[in-house]
């Protein structure tokens, strides 16, 4: 299987460091609001990301944090933290903000068939963890104190741009675009592992520690999470685009610096989706989540089509045309899928030859967009409807898509309508026959024809705009 991975920027063999358990780690959602469509877009690639590894026969351990303090609203060290903005908007403490946005981040994936992590920690329960980490930092010389704050010496490691190629003018320029200058730092890389000094004395959450009372740095908060659930080894790093920089280098650079080897094998990230007027935000414009998408009638499940039917690794344009066309093709495919006919014998020789397409496309660095097309090379295929079904089902392990589920409950509303069409049509030709006996006089067919529309449960009203019908 060949995945991307953004340290070496090509497509490299995936070979896990122990086959009996592959570590993989994921950043979790910052709980100070709704998870928008573009988080959940992540969500749902790592989640087909693992249970891909899992189809292929790897046993996972994936870990997620949960960031309940410490991410600043500039992914740099400034700005108030996330959370706190949260619980002020809503006029309540931070950790019922944290308990009511964790509860609605899992609820989403749900709905949007995302597996839950086999363990999520909130970053709130490991201040101890931090703690020891920095110090450990700073008995290695990796980490000073300056203006009560304790920092991370970019300075110490040969190489601290692991992902892009950036130069200082830049980070100064652009990268770090409204960060506020800070004096304590040494280097302008360098970033905060532990707060005691910030700007914002009204920070909700604070703990002691050997350099004050403070709380700790968002970047910090990840590295210290893997390692104490997944060791000092890891294989898969996850996490959005915008997280690759300065997040993800500053955990290679402090996980690294404290183990004294390398750390993770490969970082999976994920581009972002955008909105038609560019970048997808909380704030500006309709707020998009899962709730709203269902409040106008779209199945989670097709929002999760949408994502799949692109690649990973490719920016996402989302509009509700685009998640139309989306839905159009999700209930096509499901209504083909309907119509297989449940009997009948799996041909075992055929569904390996077909499930090649499968795996092929997802050993191509988890190329969905190609899985769903060997979806419906399935379908077109030569094989009987058992061996599809069982493919299907096969697939879906992988693309969580409810496809025969979907099948058979849409399937059993078309019965229904159509059940519905038929009785309407007689019910009719009924009430034509009967009018038409009234208009010749002759009652007594007129009466036979109610008395037999009543046996089968219709009573028919005549107004003086003609005659209705209802069921009993
Ligand atoms: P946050 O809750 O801000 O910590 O972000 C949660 C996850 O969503 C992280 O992995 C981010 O990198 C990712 N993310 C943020 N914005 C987008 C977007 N527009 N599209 C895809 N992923 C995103
Ligand atoms: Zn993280």
């Amino acid at each position: 299987m060949k995945l991307y991975n953004s340290v070496t920027r090509t497509k490299d063999e995936f070979v896990p460091i122990d086959p009996k358990e592959v570590k993989m780690y994921t950043c979790g959602p910052t709980v100070y609001h709704f998870a928008h469509i573009g988080n959940l877009r992540s969500y749902i690639m790592e989640d087909v990301l693992e249970k891909y590894l899992r189809y292929v026969g790897y046993p996972v351990k994936r870990v997620m944090n949960i960031t309940d303090v410490g991410h600043l609203s500039s992914d740099a060290d400034t700005g108030e933290d996330k959370m706190l903005k949260g619980a002020k908007r809503e006029k309540k403490t931070v950790m019922e903000i944290a308990k009511f946005y964790t509860d609605a981040f899992f609820a989403d994936c749900e709905k949007l068939n995302i597996k839950i992590p086999d363990v999520v920690e909130p970053a709130t329960g490991c201040i101890d963890e931090f703690i020891k980490v920095i110090e450990g930092l700073i008995e290695k010389g990796y980490a000073y104190e300056a203006g009560g704050n304790i920092y991370f010496d970019t300075s110490k490691l040969s190489q601290y741009y692991v992902f892009n190629n950036f130069a200082e003018e830049d980070l100064q320029d652009g990268v770090r675009e409204g960060v506020e200058k800070d004096d304590n730092k040494r280097n302008k890389a360098d970033f905060v592992l532990w707060f005691t000094k910030s700007k914002f004395d009204d920070q909700e959450l604070k703990w002691d520690s050997p350099w004050g009372v403070g709380y700790p740095g968002w970047h910090i908060e990840c590295s210290c999470i893997s390692m104490k659930h997944l060791g000092e080894y890891l294989d898969i790093h996850c996490g959005g685009i915008d997280n690759a920089f300065p997040h993800h280098t500053n955990e290679i650079a402090q996980s690294e610096a404290y183990v004294g080897h390398k750390w993770c094998n490969f970082w999976f990230h994920v581009l972002h989706l955008n909105t038609t007027s560019g970048k997808m935000s909380k704030s500006k414009g309709e707020f998009l989540t899962v709730s709203l998408l269902e409040s106008k009638g779209y199945l989670p499940v097709v929002y999760r089509f949408f994502c799949l039917l692109s690649h990973y690794r490719k920016s996402l344009v989302f509009s509700y045309e685009n998640l139309d066309n989306a839905k159009v093709t999700y209930e096509k495919l499901v209504a083909r899928i309907a119509k297989l006919d449940k009997n009948g014998e799996v041909d075992g020789a055929k569904f390996d030859e077909l499930k090649k397409l499968f795996t092929e496309a997802m050993d191509n660095d988890i190329n969905t967009s190609l899985a769903i097309t060997a979806l419906y090379d399935v379908l077109k295929s030569d094989a009987n409807d058992a061996t599809k079904r069982a493919l299907i089902a096969d697939f879906d392990k992988v693309l969580s898509l409810d496809l025969l589920e979907n099948a058979e409950k849409f399937g059993k509303q078309d019965e229904a309508c159509a059940e519905d069409d038929e009785l309407s049509a007689r019910v009719n030709e009924a009430i034509a026959k009967r009018a038409q006996a009234k208009k010749e006089k002759n009652f007594a067919e007129a009466d036979r024809i109610r008395d037999e529309l009543k046996e089968m449960g219709i009573v028919l009203v005549d107004t003086a705009q003609g005659t209705t019908w209802k069921k009993i």
